[in-house]
């Protein structure tokens, strides 16, 4: 699997304005912000999209998601609320092969469709 733009945003290769990272996770704010908030989180185990997560054991899989929501909290959204998006594939509009959860908030998306 070729290294895409989140690999090496992992990897410390290329800057990234990194705003929580432990043993599972890495969440940084998204390059082209589509709200106030804007933030990916990607699970330090490489997969390449949604579709690839079912071969993980249910318990990471369940870890990842349990870490999006805790970075939701940390950014202050649990209360207010914000959307979260994975885009699968070409048609899904997926465009780094690297499964990453955006999650956006910090302002009223209702009506709105990222
Ligand atoms: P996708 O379209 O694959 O669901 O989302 C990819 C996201 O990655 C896009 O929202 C895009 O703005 C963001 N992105 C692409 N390149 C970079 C980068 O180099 N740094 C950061 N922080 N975000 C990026």
């Amino acid at each position: 699997m070729s290294d895409t733009i989140f690999d090496k945003i992992l990897a410390k290769q290329i800057p990234a304005q990194i705003v929580y990272e432990d043993n599972d996770v890495l969440a940084f704010r998204d390059i082209s912000p589509q709200a106030k908030v804007h933030v990916l989180v990607i699970p330090k185990k490489k997969a390449r999209n949604l579709n690839e997560l079912r071969s993980w054991r249910p318990e990471d899989v369940g870890i990842f998601f349990q870490k999006v929501a805790s970075v939701a909290e940390q950014l202050g959204l649990a209360g207010s609320g914000y959307r979260t998006v994975l885009n699968t594939g070409h048609e899904g509009g997926q465009s780094v092969d690297y499964v990453h959860a955006h999650i956006l908030g910090g302002e009223s998306l209702s009506g709105r469709f990222a």
